[in-house]
């Protein structure tokens, strides 16, 4: 099984975002996908990417694709089966058998609308059937359109399209909306809106190009004239498909839920781009989705390697959680970080810099240890439920990551192998002191 600090699944603008940061940070990261460009590709012209007035989807997403791989980014064109969880890693099974696992997951596959899957739809995609209004509607201006749907989707993409055409059609098998009905009063209340109902479109046609739909209406075939067609007749998620073996928290619709950091229901998992639950599904909003995920990802990947250094003995499969409770803290030379004599409130592990241990006796500090990366401090008090048995103070600026004392106490009471090795240091401790 191959190893890597990061997995990046998905090949659209989320994805190779991520990737991108991924190579640039030097990280030990693949992408898995089978192709490249995801949404991209099923978007004719862009016009609503910073920087590029006009730029077709295909020539988009191939520059973002040359611009990861130019900073090394490795890329394998392969489809992924599915992942799951095994002690502190990620394994992530590809559609040929193979394994590869990671400390971290981005999840950037998207979804796809659900297709009418009538004759026409799929030879005019691109030339006037379209799946978002956003990214095509101003192409069709003073034409005569179509949308398909009669939930918010249709409704409010509709009301986009309004900007554009002379007319706009809303389609919908049944009589009433499913959409709400704020959006229902302002796009039927348009003199240039009119609903086709209860009307299920059979087929799309015109000659390379839209110039009809052929709809059945309380059993009349009617033909309307129609420039382009927009269809919303709901939208796959398909993150949520990847994880078979262990629940990850979705939205009714399927959409992945995440924090602000990107960060999905199981730790080490994120979740970006158009498989997240969120307000805009545009490739502004992946790309920053996907920033915002890589740069946690990479300190979450740093912080688990640092407390798995610090507590050996403490089971890998309970460390992912425990990483994403590791506050960083900074702090300067001199600066206290904990006092003797105070609540026992949370533990420390050193990262960078020195940290002195110090106690005082009739009036006098004396200084009983120096600590530097990789060691601890916090379990006495911890441990034993006593006040702190002593200061610690840094003799340069450094660098910490803080465990509150809730994910310390459920550690230790889940291990005896990481109390064992906590005590041992704490009795050592104590021994030192006494003895000075
Ligand atoms: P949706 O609510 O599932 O609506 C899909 C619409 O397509 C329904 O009207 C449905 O008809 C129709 N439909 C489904 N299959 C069809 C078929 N084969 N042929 C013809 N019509 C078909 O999907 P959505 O509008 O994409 O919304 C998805 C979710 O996102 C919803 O929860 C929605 O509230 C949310 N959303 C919210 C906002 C917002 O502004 N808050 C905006 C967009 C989306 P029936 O009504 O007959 O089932």
């Amino acid at each position: 099984m191959a190893e890597y600090d990061l997995i990046i699944i998905g090949g659209g603008p989320a994805g190779l975002t991520a990737g991108l940061y991924a190579a640039r940070a030097n990280m030990s990261a693949v992408l898995f996908a089978p192709g490249l460009g995801g949404e991209l590709l099923n978007t004719d012209l862009i016009e609503d990417w910073p920087g590029e007035e006009s730029i077709t989807g295909f020539e988009l997403a191939q520059k973002m694709q040359a611009h990861a791989e130019k900073f090394g980014l490795k890329i394998e064109l392969k489809g992924v089966q599915q992942v799951w969880s095994e002690k502190d890693r990620k394994v992530v099974e590809l559609e040929d058998g193979t394994r590869h696992s990671a400390y971290a997951v981005i999840v950037a596959v998207g979804g796809e609308p659900v297709k009418l899957g009538v004759p026409g739809e799929q030879e005019l995609h691109g030339k006037g059937v379209s799946y978002c209004a956003v990214c095509d509607g101003a192409f069709f201006k003073g034409e005569d359109l179509a949308i398909v749907g009669g939930g918010d989707s249709a409704f409010q993409e509709g009301l986009f399209l309004t900007r554009f055409a002379s007319k706009l059609y809303v389609v919908h098998r049944r009589k009433e909306f499913r959409a709400q009905k704020i959006l229902q009063d302002r796009l039927l209340a348009m003199d240039k809106v009119e609903a086709v109902t209860p009307a299920v479109v059979k087929r799309i046609g015109g000659d390379g190009a839209v110039k009809w739909i052929e709809v059945e209406r309380e059993g009349k075939t009617e033909q309307v004239p129609v420039g382009g067609v927009f269809i919303f007749v709901g939208f796959k998620p398909l993150g949520k498909g990847l994880f078979r073996k262990e629940h990850i928290e979705h939205d009714p619709n399927g959409y992945l839920i995440t924090d602000q950091y990107m960060r999905a229901s199981i730790p080490g998992v994120y979740a970006v781009g158009d498989t997240r639950a969120q307000l805009a599904k545009q490739i502004t909003t992946a790309v920053g989705d996907a920033t915002t995920a890589l740069i946690h990802a990479e300190r979450y990947i740093e912080d688990l390697k640092h407390a798995e250094r610090a507590l050996p003995a403490a089971p890998r499969e309970r460390m992912p959680a425990v990483a994403e409770r590791l506050e960083p803290i900074r702090v300067m030379a001199g600066q206290t970080i904990i006092r003797e004599g105070g609540e026992p409130d949370a533990f420390f592990i050193v990262t960078r810099g020195k940290v002195g241990v110090y106690q005082r006796e009739g009036g006098e500090e004396r200084e009983l240890d120096r600590l530097g990366p990789g060691e601890f401090f916090g379990e006495i008090g911890l441990l034993a439920g006593t006040p702190r048995h002593a200061t610690v103070r840094a003799i340069e600026p450094s660098e910490l990551l803080r465990l509150d004392q809730e994910t310390f106490q459920r550690l230790v009471s889940a291990s005896s192998a990481t109390r064992e090795q906590l005590e041992s240091v704490a009795r050592e401790r104590l021994a030192t002191g006494a003895r000075r």
